[in-house]
């Protein structure tokens, strides 16, 4: 089942925790001169225009970006992700949205590579057309959860692997967590991101119980609530589950997770969790 598609919730609460937290990611990757590799199992189209009959269906951006876009008081790390936003955005307006692939290119060198993974027959030639250079990076209309097993180790021995499935079929539950574990047997100083989204604390408790179980260390958890879990149908929250995180990573979210709290929050129960689900 494909119904999924990522152009209906573009720049909400979840994809500004996502997409800050990979770009933190990859900030830490370059400090070093040496090329990494990027995965991006489920990629999705690259770039979103907010004007689509699609992202205006029911404005997500509004609980995400919007929010975020005049705040002259970000902390650093979100204040250069906005830049990223800005940029894409010359005229002022809030046009377009990136997607992961397009937050990581802001980073890419030339030495470095990315393999990008989307297996809707609608949005892969989008997010193709968006990467034309197949030596930077590489898009493929591929089952993300098997390039875990293709694609790594990389030869550059270093890199990042972002997992962002739809969640639709209740099977990616499973999936994330097993090809968590694949990828982590071939390369184990790789750092790995999930997202995964709140809909109610019990499945989500669940994930985090089944990557807790799976023993790999130095595993952090960055989960973000804009509202009460129970009080609403639909997605109050949504997380990030970070193997082998930058080591700058927990204290900068200590700072940017109450600041997203505060400005996103819905109703009084917004809150966060920030701890590790195993140390190093
Ligand atoms: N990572 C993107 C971002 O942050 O901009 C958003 C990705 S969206 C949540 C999930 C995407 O995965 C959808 O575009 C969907 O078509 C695609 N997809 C679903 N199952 C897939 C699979 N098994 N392999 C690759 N892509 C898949």
């Amino acid at each position: 089942m494909l119904s999924y598609r990522h152009i209906y919730h573009a720049g909400n609460h979840a994809d500004i925790l996502k997409h800050l937290v990979a770009s933190q990611i990859c900030r830490h990757l370059t400090k070093k001169d040496a090329p990494f590799f990027y995965l991006d199992t489920h990629a999705g189209i690259g770039l979103y225009e907010l004007a689509s009959d699609q992202a205006q269906l029911n404005q997500e951006y509004d609980t995400g970006i919007s929010r975020l876009m005049e705040r002259s008081d970000l902390p650093e790390p979100l204040e250069r992700f906005v830049e990223i936003v800005k940029e894409l955005n010359p005229e002022g307006e809030l046009e377009v949205y990136p997607g992961s692939p397009m937050v990581v290119d802001h980073y890419l060198r030339q030495k470095d590579k990315m393999h990008l993974c989307e297996l809707h027959p609608n949005d892969y030639p989008v997010l193709a057309a968006l990467f034309p250079k197949k030596r930077v990076a590489n898009v493929v209309k591929d089952d993300g959860f098997l390039a875990v097993k293709a694609m790594l180790p990389p030869p550059q021995k270093r890199g990042f692997v972002l997992m962002d499935p739809p969640y639709e079929v209740k099977n990616d539950y499973k999936k994330v967590v097993k090809a968590l574990e694949e990828g982590h047997k071939r390369f184990a100083q790789g750092t790995f991101a999930i997202w995964y989204p709140v809909l109610n604390r019990r499945q989500a408790d669940d994930l985090l119980n089944a990557v807790a179980a799976t023993k790999i260390r130095n595993t952090l958890l960055l989960e973000l609530n804009i509202r009460g879990t129970e009080t609403k149908r639909g997605m109050a929250g949504s997380g990030m589950i970070v193997v082998n995180p930058p080591w700058t990573l927990e204290k900068e979210a200590a700072e940017f997770l109450p600041f997203l709290r505060d400005a996103l929050a819905e109703d009084q129960d917004a809150h966060f969790q920030l701890r590790w689900i195993t140390p190093e």
